[in-house]
């Protein structure tokens, strides 16, 4: 039995100590008995890993797209329903099918797993080269599930990740994420030898959809249907890309390269952001620092208010209760269940095999 440390776990504990204790399934591990709010992020994520399936992106996109408008539909049909899932039904509908419109003229990539499960282990940063020990002597690991790995025409790798929101996020905010760049390099420890590039954050603005005008009809590559580069072709494509790089694909590679490039194209915005040697490898660094602390026999459990992260907190009752200097322990009781001391694993699309048809990976080294 491992100790493992989830991203979405790491985030919390960065966002709230208070939050992470009720809710971490190595404190307290409660969950709310509430119905869980819609997530539209989610599903169209769900959506897109269909779209983007490595094993499907030779398919006709007539084929293709009901399959990921019906993805899109079970993810939010598995919320109860309420006007809040009407919404979200409408908004992510609408906002699909101007991404089928428009993100072809932008997809510069071949698709090459999807929704993968990555695992590494933490480095223990008072010891360098061993890994992290629980008290209890078990191997502490990191754990990621990577929306998209992409190649694009020069055999470079990159993390796509997926979000929307009502507004484009600022560069800095996507230069300073340092959860994508712990990714990377979660992905690069997980697959030896696919050193990655960088990010691409593939946005949709969910705003003024109406006022887009009229949609390319040429695709970036010049190939038909959903653009990008087919599994077939030699250059970007997925199925016969082999585990490293190709020495004849280098030449292609930029002298320089910008370290951000970014383009629109109607609700879509590609921001793609080259991360450094540097900058991949002391991520490893922070998640030691991190994971530490978690683990520390007697950390101070303080809670972060904050406007931006407080009104969607399952526990702010309890945590009201505290602040007042009250017991919250019948709201507790009456609110929240323990939840599994380990997290269920829930397959998606392509996790595991990825779906990568015919994709040589390196397989995952033995930990
Ligand atoms: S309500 Fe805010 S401060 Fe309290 S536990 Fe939740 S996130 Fe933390």
């Amino acid at each position: 039995m491992d100790y493992r440390v989830s991203a979405q776990e790491r985030a919390t504990f960065k966002r709230c100590r208070r939050q992470w204790d009720f809710g971490s399934i190595h404190r307290q591990r409660l969950q709310t008995l509430d119905p869980a709010p819609i997530d539209l992020n989610q599903a169209i994520r769900d959506a897109l890993a269909v779209y983007y399936y490595p094993g499907m992106w030779d398919w006709q996109s007539a084929i293709v797209l009901p399959l990921v408008r019906k993805a899109f539909m079970r993810s939010i049909a598995a919320a109860p329903p309420s006007a809040m899932r009407m919404e979200a039904l409408d908004l992510g509908t609408e906002l699909l099918e101007r991404y089928f419109d428009w993100a072809p003229s932008i997809d510069d990539f071949g698709p090459l797993k999807i929704e993968s499960d990555v695992e590494v282990l933490v480095p223990d940063i008072r010891e360098p080269g061993r890994g992290l020990l629980s008290a209890d002597g078990q191997r502490v690991l990191y754990t990621e599930r990577v929306a998209m790995v992409a190649a694009d025409a020069a055999d470079e790798y990159w993390v796509v990740l997926h979000s929307v929101g009502p507004e484009w996020r600022d560069v800095e905010n996507l230069l300073l994420d340092e959860a994508s760049i712990a990714a990377c390099w979660a992905w690069e420890q997980t697959y030896l030898g696919m050193d990655v590039a960088g990010t691409i954050y593939n946005e949709m603005r969910c705003a003024a959809l109406e006022n887009l005008g009229p949609a390319p009809s040429e695709t970036r590559t010049g190939r038909d249907g959903r653009g990008g580069y087919s599994q077939n072709e030699p250059s970007g494509g997925g199925r016969g890309l082999p585990r490293a790089e190709r020495p004849e694909r280098l030449h292609s590679r930029p002298a320089t390269v910008e370290r951000v490039a970014q383009e629109i194209s109607g609700p879509v915005r590609r921001t793609r952001i080259r991360r450094d040697r540097a900058e991949i490898d002391a991520a490893s660094q922070q998640i030691g620092v991190e994971v530490l602390e978690m683990l520390a026999p007697h950390l101070a459990l303080y809670p972060t208010p904050a406007p931006e992260h407080c009104p969607d907190c399952a526990f702010v009752a309890p945590c009201l209760a505290i602040m007042q200097g009250c017991d919250p322990t019948v709201d507790l009781a009456s609110r929240f269940r323990q939840g599994p001391a380990a997290v269920p694993y829930e397959p998606r699309l392509g996790a595991g095999g990825g779906g990568g048809r015919n994709i040589s990976l390196p397989g995952p080294p033995q930990l």
